[in-house]
């Protein structure tokens, strides 16, 4: 068996499993816990209203931004046939409304605190108001005073531009080389100023990071690094805890529950596993996949030290644009230490695979990064790491009353003709039957 490094460096799709993984202590109550997971909760309440009013579109969940828990029984047969596959249910992320991933909880919750901060302070608002009046002429015409910035590769900046420029701030998204043209048309189409940077995401966040700097009433939206994000994230997890109950889907010591997530710089992935792990204890096991060109999370976890995927000789390119991230968060990387079970690999081809099965099965479309991790299933039920976790942590012979979470990330703005592509790399990838591809699984 090649070392660590080798199979990274020669891109061999691989499931990292973590050693340091802990049942949840009681935190100190000066650490992030459960509480603040709720305050979070309680806050998104508060600004549903205002949500209301500036997205028509949210009339319906009355500004509750959420997607549904779905079965998905056919991509399951497809996949996994047999009784060992348990529950497989799709968490549908990718049709999140107004930012259409993943993104919409975190990034709409930070630039929310942070025009509500605003407003306070200039005693536009006082303590209990009522928070529509943040869409009032007056909160209007001071957070046009101000800017909102962001680095992003394409999602994140979606999310927090347009919910920024419609409250009225002037915003502006550092994209990296990876980001899409619809993307910053999209956003530029709202008035969002979108500066397009030659490195990769890390280097937008730089590029951002140090001209917000240099703006005095500029607020840099900090994707390394930021407690809000990670919080607004996180809140992900009460609610997928009720729509579980609601499905009468409960976790325990005879039917665990698995959640397969995407990571890019980890902030997503890493809110809803402090969530759900705070939640269910031992009883969930939270995997990230990451394409295998930007394995940053696993490099960060398996190496204990912050470092680039480029250390080891990858590129971070990849079509997965969501995941393309060369270093993980070093404020999520320490707390996902203990929370997290593993990260698995994912080359681009499988991504298009995937995203393609889903459509046919499903009739769900998504875009190529929130196909990451549909092998999870495979990676844990069908090869020998996979086995080893199971027979450690006593699962193995209670894989039939076991549910799996697919958590697709993003796909709902993808514009038609760019979805058409995918989907025809997909057909093709899977070869002319579209079925199965005959390679044994590892
Ligand atoms: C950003 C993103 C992720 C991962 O979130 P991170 O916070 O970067 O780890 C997953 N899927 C999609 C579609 C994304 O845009």
């Amino acid at each position: 068996m090649a070392n660590l490094d080798e199979l990274l460096r020669a891109r061999e799709p691989l499931l990292w499993l973590n050693d340091d993984l802990r049942s949840v202590r009681t935190s100190k109550s000066s650490e992030l816990g459960l509480k603040d997971v709720r305050i979070a909760e309680a806050r998104l309440k508060r600004f549903a209203p205002l949500l209301c009013r500036l997205f028509p579109e949210l009339a319906s969940s009355n500004g509750i931004i959420e997607s549904a828990l779905l079965p998905a029984p056919r991509l399951q047969a497809t996949m996994m046939p047999g009784p060992d596959a348990g529950r497989w249910l799709i968490k549908a992320d990718h049709a999140l409304p107004v930012a259409g991933s993943v993104k919409a909880r975190g990034g709409i919750y930070e630039v929310l605190v942070h025009a509500e901060d605003l407003a306070m302070r200039s005693g536009l608002l006082e303590a209990h108001a009522d928070l529509l009046s943040l869409a009032s002429p007056s909160a209007k015409a001071l957070f046009g005073r101000h800017e909102i910035a962001v680095g992003s590769t394409g999602n994140l900046g979606l999310s927090i531009g347009v919910v920024a420029a419609a409250l009225g701030f002037q915003a502006t998204v550092h994209m990296s080389s990876d980001a899409k043209e619809w993307k910053k048309a999209r956003l530029r189409a709202r008035g969002v100023r979108v500066i397009q940077h030659e490195g990769d995401f890390g280097a937008a966040v730089a590029k951002g990071r140090e001209e917000a700097r240099s703006h005095e009433h500029a607020y840099f939206i900090d994707d390394e690094d930021s407690r809000h994000l990670f919080l607004g994230y996180s809140v992900a997890a009460l609610r997928l805890h009720q729509q579980l109950c609601a499905l009468g889907v409960t976790a325990g010591a005879e039917n665990p529950l698995f959640v397969y997530l995407p990571c890019g710089v980890g902030g997503a992935p890493g809110g809803i596993t402090f969530g759900l792990r705070h939640l269910y204890g031992d009883h969930v096991h939270c995997f990230f996949a990451e394409p295998v060109a930007s394995p940053c999370m696993l490099v960060r976890l398996a190496y204990d030290r912050f470092m680039s995927v480029t250390e080891i000789g990858l590129d971070n390119v990849t079509e997965a644009d969501g995941l393309a991230v060369g270093r993980a968060s070093e404020f999520v990387a320490p707390l996902m230490r203990s929370l997290v079970s593993g990260v698995f690999t994912v080359p681009d081809k499988q991504l298009f695979e995937d995203l393609y099965r889903v459509e046919q099965t499903e009739g769900i479309c998504i875009e190529p990064s929130a196909a990451a991790g549909f092998r999870g299933p495979q990676w844990l039920l069908q090869t020998r790491a996979g086995r080893d976790y199971l027979v450690k942590h006593d699962l193995a012979g209670k894989l039939r009353n076991a549910t799996h979470i697919l958590w697709t990330t993003g796909g709902l703005l993808v514009p038609s003709a760019e979805y058409q592509q995918f989907h025809e790399r997909g057909r093709l990838a899977l070869g002319p039957s579209g079925t199965e591809e005959k390679r044994a699984p590892r």
